[in-house]
């Protein structure tokens, strides 16, 4: 399932639980109205835009976490598929972007979070940390959340970023997918394309 990637260098890489409107972002992103005919939420192979004749690609890595009619071994696989693709390719990941649904994240990271479990974002941040890849943490649909601040503060915090988030711009950009307000994220992007000096796909971002 995860074997169909274009025979491109660059990468940029986009991972999130499903419904935190990662597919939104993406079609901001792309432009592209990509209709896979799939249920929102169970696209489980990775989607990969890429524009020739650029050596560059973006993915849409499978969305993970609980859906409704997913079984609790679909839901491992799909995660066990995206670690071994970021493997995979963890020397061409130019970025990672993790989604996160700002007005839900931090209520979910904690209540996964105990004596022996990790919450799977901050596993997965982690484990892209431990891969080197620089990873921009995308908090989504903040235009649903009013106390903004503190919102983003409690994000970093989780995250083991000291706040104020303010200071982390390169590593946490608050967006609006919905509303086309990803500035913050273009920004972020290009940062980490412009330590891997590739100013030159600022173009996509
Ligand atoms: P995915 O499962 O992560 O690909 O999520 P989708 O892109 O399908 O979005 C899930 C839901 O969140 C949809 O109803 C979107 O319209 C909504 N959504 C996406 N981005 C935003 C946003 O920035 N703000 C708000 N309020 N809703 C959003």
């Amino acid at each position: 399932m995860f074997e169909e990637r274009p025979d491109r260098d660059a990468e940029v890489a986009f991972v999130g639980r499903s419904n935190v409107g990662k597919s939104t972002l993406m079609r901001e992103i792309t432009g592209h109205t990509f209709d896979t005919g799939r249920k929102p939420g169970v696209t489980r192979s990775p989607n990969h835009y890429d524009w020739a004749p650029e050596d560059f690609v973006l993915t849409d890595l499978p969305g993970f976490g609980f859906m409704s009619g997913v079984s609790e071994e679909q839901r491992e696989a799909t995660k066990d598929g995206i670690v071994r693709y970021l493997e995979d390719r963890a020397d061409n990941v130019l970025v990672a972007v993790l989604v996160l649904d700002g007005k839900s994240a931090v209520d979910i990271i904690d209540r996964h979070s105990g004596e022996d479990e990790v919450p799977y974002v901050i596993d997965m941040y982690g484990f892209l940390q431990d891969l080197g890849i620089p990873t921009v943490i995308a908090v989504n649909k903040m235009d649903k959340v009013d106390d903004r601040d503190e919102r983003l503060d409690a994000i970093c915090d989780r995250f083991g970023l000291y706040p104020p988030w303010q200071q982390w711009q390169e590593s946490v950009a608050p967006i609006s997918a919905k509303k086309g307000d990803i500035d913050a994220l273009n920004e972020a992007i290009r940062h980490h394309l412009h330590e891997a000096e590739r100013d030159d796909l600022f173009k996509f971002f």
